[in-house]
């Protein structure tokens, strides 16, 4: 294996409405659609599609969902020997509402990634030590995080974290054992407390996490692009233009690709160009897993 992801998977169940019913009322909504998400299985799926062999550590519910999400994750090439049922528990669900403004609204219920426990690291522990690199977010429990990052620096297995959603008591020491620490602007802002309007902003935030010891810090700024802090050095990466039609996913788009590149070449630069173009080809597509290309169509988006 290539890539192991140790994270969430989500059910996305998408209402689409522009009344909202008060307590007590029902009403008809116009539109109903299921989705495949979470931040662990759409950064796997991601990095399936360009041609990584990739292993997912997740867990799902005892309930209707968790076969569709099994199938969901083999459909692109996902190993799922490591996706568990944890019995007694519903699958991770995110209920969506969408009104024909495009506005979101969006409950999580975290079900069985919560979960997700050292034990499961632990009876995937042979085949993690042969993966490259761990891919690691804040759907699941965070001693389990901790778990998987002291794992990972024993057995020396390069890490990613993307503090995602941030969790304002995120142990910045075990973040600054990871190889890249990747945020986006929301998630920097809540790490670090300071605005984040400007680049100028962005930069200062940066500084002080690398302050705190960060090795490589990878911020992603939605349609400003991205930018990489390392020790003094800043390198950005310009988006790239397209007609967004939605961007949700566009970050776990980019981990993945930025995964997958990394561990086929390991110049960052170079990663970080192709996750761009990878995340820009992404939100011109409707839907989050579905919205990403595999190597063919991203080869054609290229040229
Ligand atoms: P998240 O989905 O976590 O909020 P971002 O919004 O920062 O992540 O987007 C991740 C990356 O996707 C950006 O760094 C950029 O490369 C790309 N991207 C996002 N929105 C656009 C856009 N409108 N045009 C071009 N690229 C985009």
């Amino acid at each position: 294996m290539d890539i192991a992801v140790i994270g969430s998977n989500m059910v996305d169940l998408i209402t689409y409405t522009n009344t909202m019913p008060k307590a007590g009322e029902t009403l008809e909504a116009e539109d109903f659609a299921l989705g495949c998400g979470g931040k662990g299985a759409n950064q796997a799926v991601a990095a399936a599609k360009l041609g990584a062999d990739v292993m997912m550590v997740s867990k799902v519910g005892e309930d209707l969902f968790a076969e569709n999400t099994v199938k969901n994750l083999q459909q692109y090439g996902v190993d799922t020997r490591f996706v568990s049922v944890a019995p007694g528990t519903s699958s991770g669900v995110a209920p969506i509402f969408v009104d024909d403004q495009s506005q979101n609204r969006i409950l999580i219920i975290k079900g069985a990634n919560a979960q997700l426990s050292p034990a499961d690291i632990d009876a995937a522990a042979e085949d993690l030590r042969r993966c490259k690199l761990l891919v690691l977010q804040l759907e699941i429990p965070l001693p389990t995080v901790y778990y998987a990052i002291d794992f990972a620096r024993q057995h020396g297995i390069s890490l990613i974290l993307n503090p995602a959603p941030a969790v304002a008591e995120l142990d910045i020491d075990y973040a600054c054992q990871c190889d890249f620490f990747m945020p986006n602007e929301t998630e920097l802002e809540i790490l670090t407390g300071l605005p984040v309007s400007s680049e100028e902003e962005v930069l200062r935030a940066g500084q002080m996490l690398l302050g705190r010891g960060l090795k490589n810090l990878i911020i992603t700024l939605g349609s400003r692009g991205s930018v990489w802090m390392r020790d003094d050095a800043v390198h950005r990466v310009s988006p790239t233009p397209v007609n967004a039609v939605d961007t949700s996913g566009a970050g776990d788009a980019f981990i993945g690709c930025f995964a997958h590149f990394l561990v086929q070449h390991g110049d960052v630069a170079q990663a970080m160009q192709s996750a761009s173009a990878y995340a820009a080809c992404s939100v011109t597509g409707r839907g989050t897993q579905r919205s990403y290309p595999d190597a063919d169509t991203f080869h054609r988006f290229l040229n």
